[in-house]
């Protein structure tokens, strides 16, 4: 298993929280119950005047029936009040919905900003190994996805919610208080409905994670997919490339139709049971009925034809955000998974280094528990000498890099800066002591001044440019269209080593006493690698230098050379020692001596250490 693995497994490593919605909106659940009940009085105000119409008709209908002079002003007194009732009870009421809505609104605003906010805050903890292609998708559909869904939830379905229950009740409570029976009746279908719906939620329940892991598998599948797009075509392998995006969406569908096939059939036939023309008809049908036994008056029927009908269109509209619910339930499952993404050990106290010796001290590092990378590892960088690592792939060498820099900390062991284990420093003040330059050059969205002062974003015009000349690439920046303004990936498209150098240039204004370098020259040209290796030098000079190497002539010179192999250091020592050995690194500088100084000593250590 990859990183990529570990990093696709980490949102199920945590068990999923009882009620990941409640877990999240925790900091408004208040405002939010407030605006769901608020919009609850609201809907209830708003229905009045349905109650009205049928109160007037009945004053009419009764007036009509004749009378004295003064009963007939009575009824148009009493029709007007309920009139002026009806319309003040409008106006609350709107006025209450808007109130909630507005809560709600603001309420959402709070909890969008405090959830990228802490994820922000979480994932600068978390390891920088962590931060893999994968990982980018999962962080991606977390903080911008999920979070607009959860901002539908908030902004929208408590009210709804709240506005749905209260016309419900108002609704169920007038008709009974006009007829027990006739409401009964009334209500017959709106029971069937839940009977229906209810059963059809709990089958569909069981695939709820299949289903939300599925999602995240294809968001991450189609990162994968876009990436390796330009690799596939050049290679001519499309059928391969899209492997693993059509392994992913072959399983979801099968998750989606685990999840959706108990719905789907039934849900139609419970809403097609609760439809307004259908609650009508069972109104006009039972109260033909109770006219005709004599049970009721004919007017009587009217406030359920009036206000049964409605009880559908709030019960449908419940069913459609309750839809919504499901969805912001996977949304907030993610966002907690990332919220909750392991993070860096961190100490009690920051600790501060004395000097810039670097020991590595019986240090182990597994990516998982099949593939010990790194075994048993024990050597010193003293101040202001270069240490030279060779091996062939796969050694270890890159994860000896990314232990160094904290990308990932040691299974076992230790190393210490100036005497401080990294994990009891402040990660800044690493950063500012151990700079980098490693093989996967990442540069930010933004100018190239910007890319250069990264670690130090206060440093003068004067100081960013020094930086840029030490690392050979300053006229090439004045050469772009709006030179250190310009902004990388717009109009500063640089080469591979082009920016190698920018990211040296970073380094250098950071001025560290320890630099790591990794490969540095693997995605130059010729050019630019007799470029970055002067930059580099010039650069090194004075500092604790460990160097990742693959060309022997860059080895030769430097204080120690660690031979690496299998994950442990089977030779280390000066070049010349290293030959009088007559070992594994005497035999590779004899093979190299076959084909040139230059020659990559990645693949000629095949045999065990
Ligand atoms: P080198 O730099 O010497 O080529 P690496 O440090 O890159 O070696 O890799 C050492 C071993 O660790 C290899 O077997 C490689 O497959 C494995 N490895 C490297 N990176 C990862 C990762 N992110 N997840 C899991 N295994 C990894």
């Amino acid at each position: 298993m990859s990183t990529n693995d570990a990093a696709q497994k980490q949102p199920s490593k945590s068990p999923p929280a009882a009620d990941p919605i409640a877990l999240l909106l925790a900091p408004i659940s208040g405002r939010l119950k407030t605006a769901g009940v608020l919009a609850a009085l609201g809907s209830m105000l708003t229905l009045v005047p349905l109650a009205g119409i049928a109160h007037i008709a009945r004053l009419a209908l009764d007036d009509a029936g004749g009378g004295a002079a003064s009963a007939a002003a009575l009824t148009q007194a009493q029709i007007w009040a309920t009139v002026v009732v009806c319309i003040v009870s409008l106006f609350a009421g709107m006025a209450l919905l808007s109130a909630a809505e507005i809560l709600a609104h603001k309420a959402d605003n709070f909890i969008t900003h405090h959830l990228r906010v802490a994820a922000t805050r979480r994932l600068a903890q978390v390891p920088l190994g962590w931060f893999t292609s994968r990982a980018s998708g999962e962080v991606k559909q977390a903080m911008q996805d999920d979070i607009n869904t959860l901002h539908d939830l908030t902004a929208h379905f408590y009210t709804t919610k709240g506005r749905t229950i209260g016309a419900m009740l108002i609704s169920v409570l007038y008709l009974f208080a006009m007829d027990w029976r006739m409401a009964l009746i009334c209500m017959l279908p709106f029971a069937l409905f839940f009977v229906i719906f209810g059963r059809a939620m709990k089958a569909s329940e069981a695939s709820m994670h299949s289903f939300v892991a599925g999602q995240a598998r294809i968001s991450n599948a189609v990162v994968e997919f876009i990436n390796g797009i330009p690799v596939v075509k050049a290679f001519g392998a499309s059928g391969k490339a899209h492997g693993s995006y059509r392994a992913a969406i072959d399983a979801f569908i099968q998750d989606f139709l685990g999840f959706t096939r108990p719905l789907i059939g039934s849900v139609a036939n419970a809403n097609a049971i609760v439809a307004p023309v259908a609650v009508l008809g069972v109104v006009l049908v039972a109260g033909t009925w109770f006219v005709h036994m004599g049970w009721m008056a004919p007017v009587d029927v009217l406030p359920f034809a009036l206000v049964a009908p409605g009880i559908s269109a709030s019960m449908l509209l419940m069913g459609f955000i309750t839809h919504g619910l499901r969805n912001a339930t996977g949304a907030a499952l993610r966002v907690q998974a990332l919220l909750e993404t392991p993070v860096l050990e961190q100490p009690a106290q920051y600790r501060t280094p004395q000097g810039a010796e670097i020991r590595v001290q019986d240090v182990d590092y597994a990516y998982n528990a099949q593939n010990q990378v790194l075994s048993g590892l024990n050597f010193v960088l003293r101040p202001g000498t270069v240490t030279a690592v060779v091996g062939s792939s796969g050694a270890g060498k890159s994860t000896l890099a990314r232990l160094m820099l904290r990308f990932f900390d040691p299974s076992q062991g230790r190393i210490t800066l100036g005497g401080v284990d990294l994990r009891d420093m402040d990660s800044t003040e690493l950063y500012r002591r151990i700079g980098f330059v490693l093989q996967e050059v990442r540069l930010i969205h933004a100018s190239v001044r910007e890319n250069i002062a990264l670690g130090r974003p206060g440093a003068s015009q004067q100081e960013i440019e020094e930086a840029a000349r030490a690392a050979s690439i300053h006229e090439r920046i004045l050469a772009l269209p709006r030179g250190y303004d310009s902004v990388i990936g717009e109009d500063a498209l640089l080469s591979g080593g082009e920016q190698q150098r920018v990211s040296i240039a970073r380094a250098v204004l950071l001025d560290p006493p320890v630099l790591v370098l990794d490969e540095a020259t693997a995605a130059a040209d010729a050019d630019n690698e007799v470029a970055i290796q002067d930059a580099l030098s010039r650069f090194a000079q004075g500092r604790t230098l460990m160097v990742i190497a693959h060309r022997l002539d860059t080895v030769m010179h430097a204080d120690n050379i660690l031979v690496m192999e299998n994950g442990s250091i089977c030779e280390q020592g000066r070049h010349g020692e290293l030959l009088a050995r007559n070992g594994r690194y005497a035999r590779l500088w004899a093979m190299a001596g076959l084909s040139g100084s230059q020659a990559d000593t990645r693949s000629e250590m095949e045999q065990p250490c």
